[in-house]
């Protein structure tokens, strides 16, 4: 598909759009690391994609991000092939269907959404042929709001052994979508929720807990309070893409 002048010049503003954005934000996270006394190496931003078209995304990750998640794996599939010869890692950080798991893995390096026995099993399943495995975290509801899908706090531990127990899964931490909310003590309690299951299951020693280190928390809004409560990945949409429609 080529392009007219107006509509490649109308890109390339786009393009500079988002790697100035990406700028301000990795600032934003060198602020909230020196804040916290951590170091800026233990954060890892994860460029959240959902309704981004492949352009976009091809900007940020040309400007230095080389980390996305879809939450469709519709998405995930649609944009794949516009992204194929650049360098990136996908995961997928949206509910997934038992029927979608098939496409997904192949595509996605981590799914981050694992919330029941029943999920794990299908992925461990389609995984068992893939020479490398996959790596999963467990996705928990730590805002406990309805709206929100993860397990619940009180079942994650357990849920985490199980999937540690299953071959082709590399259990890699803990995701969370926080609580929607304007109190910061609250957000950080939820974050800080996440922290304590990834802890406990830490301490526990149960066989192939060992990686599972990564705390996939904080997006545009919070993502300060997330890196303060141990955040490993942030997931940021509209502070790199602007407002979605
Ligand atoms: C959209 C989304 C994000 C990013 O949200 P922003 O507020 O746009 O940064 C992070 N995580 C999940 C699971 C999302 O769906």
């Amino acid at each position: 598909m080529t392009m007219s002048e107006g509509e490649e010049a109308i890109a390339s503003a786009r393009a500079r759009q988002i790697s100035a954005a990406l700028a301000r934000t990795w600032e934003r996270i060198d602020t909230a690391c020196q804040t916290a006394g951590r170091s800026r190496d233990a954060v890892c931003l994860l460029l959240a994609t959902k309704a981004q078209p492949a352009g976009a995304i091809r900007a940020a990750i040309e400007a230095g991000a080389s980390l996305i998640g879809e939450n469709r794996v519709q998405e995930l599939v649609a944009k794949a092939p516009a992204l194929s010869d650049l360098s990136h890692q996908a995961h997928v950080i949206g509910p997934l269907q038992s029927n979608k798991v098939n496409a997904t893995v192949g595509l996605a390096s981590c799914i981050q959404t694992v919330d029941s026995v029943r999920l794990a099993e299908r992925i461990a399943a389609r995984a068992a042929g893939l020479p490398h495995g996959i790596d999963v975290m467990i996705q928990v509801n730590t805002s406990g709001e309805s709206s929100k899908s993860g397990v619940r706090p009180a079942l994650a531990a357990e849920l985490a052994y199980h999937v540690a127990g299953l071959g082709p899964l590399r259990l890699a931490g803990f995701m969370t979508v926080g609580l929607n909310s304007d109190d910061e003590v609250a957000v950080g309690r939820s974050y800080a929720a996440l922290r304590e299951i990834k802890e406990a299951v830490a301490l526990s020693g149960v066989p192939g807990t060992e990686r599972a280190v990564e705390l996939s928390m904080g997006m545009s809004g919070d993502l300060e309070i997330a890196i303060a409560e141990g955040a490993t990945i942030v997931r940021l949409g509209t502070a790199i893409f602007g407002p979605r429609r």
